[in-house]
This record gives structure tokens, sequence and C-alpha cells, in this order.
């Protein structure tokens, strides 16, 4: 039936209109104070809105309620209870209080927590985030829930998302009204374009390197690799368009707004988008996402990569997190506006974002690290390490003239109008999109492209609503008691341009040129994790996110040491795959192509007196390239049981500087190998297979 897709948008979800629909008209209104104001819930009320979702839930099907949360593991976790809890002459009575509804306590011990259980309590409790709607999935009630120990320390994602969303709204608000625009809140807005890969699912299944790492750790280059462009926009082959269908079924039930799915430029690779909401909603929407990616994927026989970079030569996924900010009313606050004075005030909310994101490129940088992302940023196929801003030609010409005081005359298009001062009426830029900018401004959002396609985006999230809401207070101590208030705001956009324009850059941030013209200009450049991490905690980081009351310290050094643990573990498990597979596999191989070789040789020879030449080449050429193959497995061996006993920064650096190197030699020689021996001989499925197959 092809309406059910429509009819059946967000029937798995406890909704604005199925509350309004099941809970009393005054229950319905205090719930809404705490979604809208964040004020307290009373428990009373929770009783009845508990007792009004299990309803919901029972007639739905499900039998089990879950806390749904995001540890810093970086996958969801979940602990179900079912809503029995007894029975009345065989027949079973179903509750759900709303204590339970509100917070469920948690072993915290599982769960990293970077050293701040050593600190802190043991236990840990999930607190229900009523901002974000409960749904069904598996017969099962999903709370969406913040995950804290009992002193209250973060021990997740969503709630310092949370804390900063408060932040930046506090921060907007104040100025706003400075502009005589009233609104009660300010919304950070996201819409998460997700890339990914499909390969067959027995293919995967033959790969160890994809079991346990996620990405291929050898594979000789195919002869066709993305050269010709031809999957970008590309038909979509009829697998895969009932994959996507069937994808976008599942995603609208529990009321993700899925919008645009596409080939992207890879072989295999896809991409879905969206469509916007709150910061706090799309982190939640885009985990259901990922899950439900994987999960669709395996009904039609396919594997879904989320990995940043499946395979080498071929472009890895990212995750581009569009951001933006809103008044409850809806106005969004980078749009451009149609009179001088609006634009005054999107001058200084863009002046915001250039100034946060000059003082904190480090944290913007370290936002998106991860072993994972390190093979893509600064690779020619994903924005580089350096952190940098496009605005697009008139946008920065608008900029440059306010630096320079003199009148903006625009493009064509522009309907000039010089009203207060010189700040020009201008209309959305016209200009390209720059697609290798990891921070763009598009139109009437930022586009942040670096994050990788396996990643929470409440972490960059988290860090962009904070420095925002951070330089509008300064901005706030500075405009407040002005005399003339629109000389004084267009005296601070002036200032604040000129002082922070070297973050400003929009031309190709692929070029060797642009590293060496970031140096110049004093531009960090952290192109791996380690080197990233190492300035995590540095004293104005601290400051900023202690001040705006989004992390506290003791949180930061607490996520710095888990991420340093986690970027360690990856490679560790990485290398020890390759020294696996080059063992089990790849050599032994090796040894039956050669001995058929042999074989085949000598059989030849028993007939007649015969050349023999490629046999005999391939005897000599791959018994010498395994002796070197085993001799760097051996010294890959070596390295990682030398490495230093620590799980720290030292520990980061050796495998950055000494196990990844290592890793690539053992690379090379192993995906030499591969292209001389006969495919049937080969143990795993190769790139060609892989990636044109489907
Ligand atoms: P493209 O980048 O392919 O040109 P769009 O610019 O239309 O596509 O949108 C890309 C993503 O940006 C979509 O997920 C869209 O919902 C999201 N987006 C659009 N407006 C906003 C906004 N104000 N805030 C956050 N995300 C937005
Ligand atoms: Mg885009």
């Amino acid at each position: 039936m092809p309406n059910n897709i429509i009819e059946n948008f967000g029937c798995e979800v406890f909704n604005d209109h199925v509350m309004k629909k099941m809970l009393a008209p005054d229950v319905y209104e205090e719930l809404h104070k705490t979604i809208d104001a964040g004020t307290p819930l009373d428990p009373a009320i929770a009783n009845q809105i508990a007792e009004a979702m299990k309803e919901w839930a029972i007639e739905r099907g499900a039998t089990h309620f879950t806390h749904w949360f995001q540890p810093l593991t970086g996958v969801t976790a979940e602990k179900h209870d079912s809503f029995l809890c007894g029975e009345d002459g065989g027949k079973p009575i179903l509750k759900f209080h709303g204590k339970e509804l509100i917070k469920g306590e948690s072993d915290a011990s599982s769960f990293p927590s970077g050293g701040l259980r050593a600190t802190f309590e043991a236990r840990g409790y999930t607190a229900w985030d009523p901002t974000s709607y409960a749904f069904i999935k598996n017969e099962t009630l999903y709370i969406p829930t913040a995950f804290c120990s009992y002193s209250g320390e973060a021990l997740d994602t969503k709630t310092p998302l949370l804390r900063s969303m408060e932040a930046v709204s506090r921060s907007a608000v104040r100025i706003l009204k400075l502009f005589g625009h009233e609104t009660k809140r300010v919304i950070a807005t996201c819409g998460p374009e997700q890339e990914y890969f499909l390969i067959d699912r027995r293919m995967y299944a033959a790969r160890k390197d994809l079991i346990f790492t996620g990405r291929t750790l050898f594979g000789a280059k195919p002869p066709k690799g993305q050269e010709l462009e031809d999957h970008y926009y590309g038909m979509l082959r009829t697998r895969i368009q009932s994959f996507m269908r069937d994808l976008d079924v599942e995603l609208w039930k529990v009321g993700v707004m899925a919008k645009t799915e596409h080939n992207e430029v890879a072989p295999s690779q896809h991409e879905l988008a969206p469509i916007f909401t709150t910061a706090n909603i799309a982190s939640d929407h885009n985990q259901l996402t990922m899950e439900l990616l994987r999960k669709v994927a395996h009904k039609h026989g396919f594997k879904c990569l989320l990995h940043e970079k499946p395979f080498e030569g071929i472009n890895g996924s990212g995750k581009h997190d569009n951001w933006s900010l809103s008044t409850a009313e809806g106005v969004n606050l980078f749009e451009p506006g149609s009179t001088p004075a609006e634009n005054m005030q999107f001058l200084l909310f863009l002046s915001a974002v250039i100034k946060g994101v000059y003082e904190y490129q480090d944290l913007i940088r370290i936002s998106v690290a991860s072993a994972g992302n390190d093979h893509r940023l600064g690779a020619n196929e994903a924005p580089p390490a350096i952190i940098s801003i496009f605005l697009g030609d008139e946008l920065t010409e608008i900029l440059d003239a306010i630096c320079e005081e003199r009148r903006y005359f625009g493009s064509k298009r522009t309907d000039m109008q010089i009203g207060v001062d010189v700040l020009p009426k201008f209309l959305k830029d016209t200009t390209d999109r720059n697609r290798t900018s990891p921070f763009a401004f598009t139109g009437n959002k930022f586009e942040f492209r670096s994050p990788g396609s396996s990643q929470s985006i409440a972490v960059p999230t988290t860090v962009l609503n904070t420095i925002v809401a951070d330089e509008l207070d300064r901005f706030y101590a500075e405009l407040e008691g002005a005399e003339n208030f629109e000389s004084a705001v267009h005296d601070l956009i002036r200032k604040t341009i000129l002082e922070n324009k070297n973050i400003i850059f929009n031309g190709d941030g692929y070029s060797k040129e642009w590293v060496e013209e970031a140096e110049r200009r004093g531009l960090h450049n952290l192109p791996t994790t380690p080197d990233a991490l190492i300035h995590y905690c540095d004293k104005p980081n601290v400051e900023l996110f202690e001040r705006q009351g989004v992390y506290s310290r003791a949180e930061m050094e607490s996520r710095y040491v888990i991420k340093i643990e986690n970027y360690c573990k990856i490679i560790k498990i990485e290398a020890l795959t390759m020294i696996e597979m080059t063992k089990k596999d790849i050599l032994p191989a090796v040894s039956t192509y050669v001995r058929k070789m042999a074989e085949a040789v000598s059989c030849a020879r028993s007939i007649a007196d015969v050349e023999c030449g490629f046999e005999e080449d391939m005897i000599k050429n791959l018994t010498s390239l395994s002796t070197g193959m085993y001799k760097k497995m051996r010294s890959l061996e070596e390295l990682v049981a030398s490495a230093p006993e620590t799980e720290d920064q030292r520990l980061a650096d050796y495998y950055k500087e000494t196990i990844i190197p290592a890793m690539a030699r053992l690379r090379t020689v192993g995906d030499e190998i591969e292209s001389l021996v006969g495919e049937k001989y080969w143990p795993y499925p190769t790139y060609g297979r892989m990636l044109f197959a489907v």
C-alpha cells in the first residue's frame, strides 16, 4: 500500500499529537512548560504521564520499556524492563510509575568514565529528557534519557549538549533583547547529512578486518575506482532502491524526517539527509538513523559500513552537521535580513561565530577527532584538519567594506540600501558552494563538514553552541550600556572582523598552498587525534566550558582520558588484526599459490622442455615478497609488544608515530602480493568485488 508510509509517519512516537489526546489538559500543559521552558516536573504529573505512555505503548504491542542513553562508548545503550509487576488470578498486572519514567538506576561501572568513577560514585542514573519524544521499537517503549553519575557528573553526550543549548539560549535571548526582539528561548537546530557504504553481507563476513575494525586493512586498488565519477547522484539500483524505501518506512515510523537519499561520489557510497530539527532531537534521531541503517541493511542482505574510511583510495564517509540558531517563534538568526537593522543583528551573530571559531579552533578540531576520522581529514576528499570558515564572496566583501569603512555596492543581484551607517541590505549569497571548507556558511546556516560518519553530532554541536554563547556574552557586556546602540554594534562588528578575519578562507581547502598560508596566518594544524587531544584541557578551553556550565574540569579530564584510551585501543586492535590476517590467511594463501605454480612447472616439464615464464616469475616474486611481508609482520608484532605500558598521551603518540607507519609498510607489501596472487587463491573478497558487485 503506497500510502502506508505517509499514514504511518510518527506512528511509533509519543509525540505532541498523542500527548494531547492521551493526557488531561492540565497535565499536558504542565508537561509543555517543562518541555518549552525547562521547569521541573511535578512527580504527581509524572505518574499520569507514565500511565498514559504505558497505555499507549501496550496498545501498540509493547511489553517493555527502556531508558535509552548515549554513554561515551559512542554507541547507544539500553536496559530493558517489562511493565509486568505481578499477576491477579492469572492475569498480568502491568504498571509504569512516574518515578520509573523520570529516573532509572544503572551500573555506571560498565561504561567508560575516564577516572570519574574513582573520584565520584560508581553508580549512575538515567534521567528522562522530556524534550525528545519517547518512541516504540521492537515492542519496547524507548525513553530518551541523560546519563549521569550520582554526584551529577555527565557520563554521556546528551547532558552537555542540553547544557550548551541552555547556555546559547540564555546568551542569545539577552542579545536579542538589546535589539528590541523579545523571545523566550533560542533553539540550536541541526540537520546532519549522513554518509555510509553498503556492501554485500557475505563479502563483509569474509573479511576479518571489516568485522574487527570496521575498515579494510588490506586491499589492492581495483582497476576502476571513483575516477569516472559515475556514481554521484547516479541512478539507484533496484536493490539499493528497495533498501532505501524500507529505511524510509522505518525512519518515518519513529518520526525521523528522512528527506533526501542519493548515491555519493564513491562506488557503493550513499547519503541520507533529514529535515533539520532541534539539536537534541536531531542528535537522538541521528543515533536512531545509524541503528536503523544497520538493521535495514541486514534485512536486505547488506552490511552498512559507518566507518570514516572503509576503503583506501576511495572517499571516506562524513557527517555534515548543518547548524543554526532560531528563536522559539522560528526566526532563523543566521538568515540575512531584509532591512539594515535586521542585517545588523545577523552580522553580530555572524561575528560571534567567526570570533568563536577563531578563538577555539582547537576545540572544534578536537570535537571531531577519532582514529577513524584521521584517515579522512586532510586526505583531499574531506576538509583539512585546519579549521577555517567559508563565507562566500559577497558576505566577505560586505565584511571587508565594513572593516574599511566604505560603502558596499555589491553584485548586480544586490538590492542596495544604505541605512544604519554602512550596513547594506543584501540577498543570500549567490556564489558557488565551496565543498573544501570545514565550516561553511551556506546561506542561512553553517555546515560543519569535518565530523566523521560514525560520530555523535552531540559533541561538535556542544562546542558550537558553547563558543557562540560565550562570545555573545562578551558582546553583551560591551553593548549593554552603550549610549548609541547602533554605532556601538557597528563598531563591535568591525572590531571583531578585523581581529578575527584570519579564520576566513574562501579558497581551495584541499590545496597545498592553503596549508602554507594557514601556517603563515598562525592557524592550528592538528592532523591527528593525539596532536589535537593534547590541547583539550588547555586552560582557555576548561575556563570556557566551566564559565558556560557545560563541562566541569573533572568532566573534561575524564573525556580526555576516554578519548585517548579509545584511540589507543582502536590502533592496537587494527595492528593485531593485520598480524592475524597476515599470519593465518595471507601468507598461507601465498604458500598454496606458489606451490601450485611449482607443481605446474614440474608437471609441464615432465612432459616437455617448456619455458614456464609466468610460473617461474611468480614463484620468484611471491616468495621474495612473502619473506618481506613476514619480516614486516614480525617487526609490527615486536613494536606492538614493546609499546609503553600506559594508556595515556605517551601511548597514543607511540601508536601514531611507530605503529601506524609499521602498519602502512605491512599493507603496502600485502597489497602488492594481492595484485599477483590468483583471485581464486586470495582469502578475501577484493575491493573490486566489494565495491562494484552490489
Ligand atoms: P544541501 O547541503 O545538499 O544543499 P540543504 O542546504 O537543503 O542541502 O540542507 C542540508 C541539510 O541542512 C538538511 O538536513 C537540512 O534540513 C539542513 N538545514 C537546513 N536549514 C537548517 C537550519 N536552519 N538549521 C539546521 N539545519 C538546517
Ligand atoms: Mg551538504
